[in-house]
């Protein structure tokens, strides 16, 4: 049940299967986005605190480790353990997570059962990473094996905090990796739960660590260290530049990245006009608009222009804001300060360059960091708010007369994440879906992310794939191994 008073017990960093202060000694607080005060301080990772993390996992990693020597079967069953206990403690988990990020109480409780479902999925493929024998050349036999590229770094936002764990976790634990993670400073609480679950389990020590901290100090140390071989980020498309660049720079260990977005959700007028409004809202402004993949440029075809903004005007003005403990509450705060500012300054300059303001565009009560559902229509493609990413509760609805147009036009962005379409018309859905440069497209639904399919980014959306049997990859080296016979037979 939704509990606001919920519990804390786990403040400090995790390393080695224990929970220590920081080398520094330092903390620095977790913030309630409701009301602005601090919940709680949190140990402060720092670069020696990730040394420490790193030489942990480098040693749970080391050749004769219980990790290394693990059945993968039994590899499996380890997290298909942590997934249940995920679900033993998912109320506490789901509580401490609307606490710490401001969202929903159900929608935090969709995110611990959905990250559940991933740990269960990728308990599954431990024991199923297969190599090849390969027809080669000569006397010889000649067959593959992958194996776990080492220690990853394992960098995480704040706006789904579990759930972006466990899209981390699953894949390099099944691939037979060891973790240092930084969840992000705005919501550490929930990573250290989850460390203290995988402790319960049965994992062996150093297997998973995990560091709060900033990321110019613990992030940053991650990126740079010599010691990890892969560093998985999500987050902004700067702050993907640098990690990049520190992997570069360092030791070329191995980048996945999840960057941001502005996906095209196009709806031509053959669609269900209440459905359509329906998917482009639940599009845009679930996770209070927090979400990499939101549908944050809406193309609707003119003959429907308008009443498609009426309608959605309607939807957005009825949307429940309020305490995200309550029964009912559809949108909470958005995440911190930085974010709150960041998405009213979005606002004043999508009503300075001429865009019309239907709705919102304003704080919603006086304390915390609520927005109003904002509803722009009239946008033009080379208005900020239709070029930038806003990250918050803000539709921008752009008007398009046929397909080769609005293809050209949602492709014209420098990111590539995801693309929807809402149509009857199967030419229309298919011609676009090939199309449209995105990782993800979605024919007359939204958001449809699931443990067994693929996500990731085209163009500076990203690289790499999370999820599926394509995240394996990114946890995985491929080595040869020939073995010269007496004869070709
Ligand atoms: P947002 O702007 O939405 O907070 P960021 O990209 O800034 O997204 O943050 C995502 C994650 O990246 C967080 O865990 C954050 O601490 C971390 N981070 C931020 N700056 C850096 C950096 N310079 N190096 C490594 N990690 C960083
Ligand atoms: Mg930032």
């Amino acid at each position: 049940m939704a509990n606001k008073n919920v519990q804390i017990k786990f403040t400090k960093l995790f390393i080695n299967n224990e929970f220590v202060d920081a080398v520094s000694g330092k903390t620095f607080p977790t913030i309630n986005p409701t009301n602005g005060k601090k919940i709680i301080d949190v140990a402060e990772g720092d670069k020696a605190d990730v040394d420490r993390a790193v030489e942990a996992a480098s040693a749970a990693f080391s050749r004769g480790s219980p990790w290394r020597t693990m059945d993968a079967s039994a590899r499996g069953k380890l997290i298909y353990k942590l997934a249940t206990l995920m679900e033993r403690d998912a109320e506490y988990l789901a509580n401490l997570e609307s606490l710490d990020n401001g969202k929903a109480y159900g929608d935090s409780l969709f995110d611990i059962n959905f990250s559940s479902d991933i740990f269960k999925y990728y308990a599954g493929w431990a024991d199923k990473i297969h190599g090849n024998t390969c027809p080669a050349d000569g006397p010889v036999l000649t067959m593959t094996r992958k194996e776990p590229v080492g220690v990853v770094g394992q960098i995480i936002p704040w706006n789904y905090p579990v759930l972006m764990l466990s899209w981390k976790w699953g894949p390099a634990l099944a691939a037979g990796c060891t973790i240092v993670l930084k969840p992000a400073e705005q919501t550490p609480l929930t990573a250290l739960h989850m460390a203290a679950l995988v402790k319960e389990a049965g994992f062996p020590a150093g297997v998973v660590n995990v560091v709060p901290g900033y990321g110019p100090t613990a992030g940053a140390a991650v990126a740079w260290h010599p010691r990890i071989n892969k560093v998985a980020f999500t987050g902004s498309t700067e702050v993907g530049r640098l990690i990049a660049e520190a992997a570069a720079k360092s030791n070329l260990k191995r980048v996945s990245l999840e960057l941001g977005g502005k996906s095209p959700l196009v709806v031509f007028s053959d669609a269900d006009l209440d459905e359509a409004v329906e998917i482009a809202h639940v599009g845009l402004f679930a996770n209070h608009g927090q979400s990499c993949c939101a549908g944050s440029r809406t193309f609707v075809q003119e003959d429907i222009y308008d009443s498609f903004v009426r309608k959605s005007v309607a939807k957005a003005a009825a949307r429940k804001v309020g305490d995200p403990f309550a029964e009912g509450t559809e949108q909470g705060p958005q995440v911190d300060d930085e974010m709150f500012n960041k998405v009213l300054g979005f606002i004043e300059s999508g009503k300075k360059e001429g865009a019309k303001l239907e709705c919102g565009g304003e704080r919603f009560g006086k304390e915390g960091y609520f927005i109003k559902p904002t509803v722009f229509s009239n946008v033009r493609d080379d208005m900020k708010i239709a070029r930038e990413e806003i990250f918050g509760p803000v539709q921008c609805i752009i008007k398009f007369k046929t397909l080769e147009e609005v293809i050209e036009r949602a492709n014209n962005t420098t990111y590539g994440l995801a693309a929807a379409i809402v149509t009857k018309d199967i030419d229309k859905a298919l011609t676009f879906a090939q199309s449209v440069q995105a990782g993800s497209v979605w024919v007359n639904c939204y958001d449809w992310v699931v443990p067994q399919a693929p996500f990731g980014g085209y163009k500076q959306s990203g690289t790499g794939r999370e999820l599926g049997e394509d995240s394996l990859k990114e946890y995985l080296e491929v080595k040869t191994i020939t073995i010269k016979l007496p004869q070709k037979n």
